[in-house]
């Protein structure tokens, strides 16, 4: 018997669902996954306002059968509307999300945290419609996903929140192959552990969490290095054998940073080109405003002009370096029960200041939150807007190959090259900190509210800074080196 979540694995790789019912110790799960299925669970429960008065099955992993029979128990009963319906029919343990009563069929609502419908959400459902059909009569198949448009104004209104869409056209063409991929599927499993290549599948629609087991050949300096190379040729290169900078430098045709990313590798040392970064430093004027945004995003707005999944600053760092070498710092954080952006754009806008570059890091992430902010702030607008054109791009001079080290692995991220430019000094290790990355910075600030401990609250908080401050420290220290490099003889 395959759960429906199991089939649609199966149709992501074979080889995954011989895993996941074989080998099931090896998975690994990444933290962000875990967020994933807890916004889940949380948006799933809100849907269910929309078919209010239901009676839900609650989940025992104990007694699979017994969840069964209480909802064949309820639908004979007469009940209209029931949550985690769950079916074991035609080969597939089912669980619908929302089941309703249509007259003498059943809707099947099914609950989604995006905000759109994938099409893996099409094979969940149509296979759902395959096992559950086999039971009672199902007319139609929906799915509920957020609706990316609805600005929060006061309290929640869950039918603006979502959007319903009629699926069900897409879901009966899928039938006919059904019968045949769960046959394949079983007999598959009960065969020894099956072959796969690796591939785009290994991604998509998940992040396969075997991928420490297929991927253990995959050299250091492989082709899924090589700067933006497409997707699809790196499978089709590794697959020819082309596996390593060696191999494609000499059978492929590289593009110019390709060809010094492997160059680099192969001699062990950084290039540096001073015309380059010198072009980039006469373009900047002092004072210099290193500033960095931390964002969280919701699937379920909690304040007014919310939206799901919209970019919410929260917390931004910046360091102003004079031309006299003195370093200042300043920061915000927001409070986490109530919306930050105001006294986020009142602090900024004060300690920006008027004149004087101000630098990021992928500058269009915090240009893009600040024409947002504007938008939805239009009191701030024209003070906003102004910012914007004295940005300057940190990442340009690396990018445009003013400086190259053979540890950026093809990625001019702030988190290869600060590295790459200073092994070892501990004032500049991420590995250091509570918090390494800006996802985990956004996902730990959007939990904050529900923790109830002030103390642990508040260590976290420290947390937060500590990460933002290092992230324009970074950039600091990077621009002072980039000085150094023109300077030498
Ligand atoms: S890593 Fe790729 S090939 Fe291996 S099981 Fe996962 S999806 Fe299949």
């Amino acid at each position: 018997m395959l759960s429906k979540s199991q089939y649609v694995r199966g149709l992501q790789c074979h080889k995954s669902l011989w895993f996941i019912k074989n080998k099931p110790e090896l998975r690994q799960i990444a933290s962000e996954d875990m967020a994933f299925i807890d916004t889940g669970y949380s948006v799933g429960d809100l849907a269910c306002n929309l078919f209010p008065g239901g009676i839900g099955i609650e989940f025992d992993k104990e007694d699979f059968q017994g969840m069964v029979s209480k909802t064949a128990e309820l639908i004979e009963s007469g009940a209209d509307v029931i949550y985690e319906a769950t079916f074991k029919e035609n080969g597939i343990f089912a669980m619908a999300d929302i089941l309703v009563r249509n007259g003498a069929t059943w809707n099947i609502y099914e609950v989604k945290a995006s905000t759109k419908v994938k099409e893996y959400h099409l094979n969940d459902v149509a296979v759902q419609w395959y096992a559950i059909s086999n039971a009672i009569n199902v007319s139609k198949a929906h799915i509920i996903h957020l609706n990316k448009r609805y600005a929060r104004q006061g309290e929640l209104d869950v039918n603006e929140l979502f959007h319903i869409e009629d699926i069900t056209e897409d879901v009966l063409k899928r039938q006919a192959e059904i019968p045949q991929r769960i046959d394949y599927m079983e007999q598959m499993l009960k065969s020894e552990e099956p072959t796969a290549k690796i591939g785009v599948h290994c991604n998509d629609p998940f992040a396969c969490d075997f991928k420490k087991q297929c991927w253990q050949d995959v050299p250091t300096h492989s082709v899924f290095k090589l700067y933006r190379l497409d997707k699809e040729k790196q499978f089709e290169w590794y697959h020819q054998g082309i596996r390593t900078y060696e191999d494609a430098i000499d059978k492929k045709r590289l593009n110019r940073i390709q060809t010094i990313q492997v160059q680099t590798v192969q001699t062990g040392l950084p290039i540096v080109n001073k015309e380059v970064i010198d072009g980039f430093i006469q373009g900047l004027s002092y004072p210099l405003y290193f500033f960095d945004f931390e964002t969280f995003m919701e699937a379920i707005p909690r304040f007014d002009g919310q939206k799901p999944y919209m970019q919410m600053p929260f917390q931004y760092s910046l360091h102003v370096l004079h031309e006299n070498g003195e370093l200042e710092h300043y920061e915000y954080l927001g409070d986490e029960n109530s919306d930050p952006r105001r006294e986020l754009v009142i602090r900024m806008l004060n300690e920006l200041g008027t004149e004087g570059s101000i630098i990021a890091y992928y500058q269009n992430f915090e240009i893009s939150r600040i024409e947002e902010l504007a938008r939805d702030f239009p009191e701030y607008a024209e003070d906003l807007l102004a910012l914007i054109p004295r940005f300057s791009d940190l990442i340009v001079p690396f990018r445009k190959l003013g400086y190259y080290h053979p540890n950026f692995h093809g990625s001019f991220s702030i988190k290869s090259v600060l590295p790459s430019m200073f092994p070892n000094d501990p004032e500049l290790d991420y590995k250091k900190l509570a918090i390494q990355h800006g996802g985990m910075a956004m996902d730990t600030f959007a939990n904050l509210h529900r923790l109830q401990d002030p103390t642990k609250r508040e260590l976290i908080r420290q947390d937060l800074l500590a990460y933002c401050h290092l992230d324009t420290l970074a950039m600091v220290r990077i621009y002072q080196k980039l000085l150094d490099l023109i300077k030498v003889a």
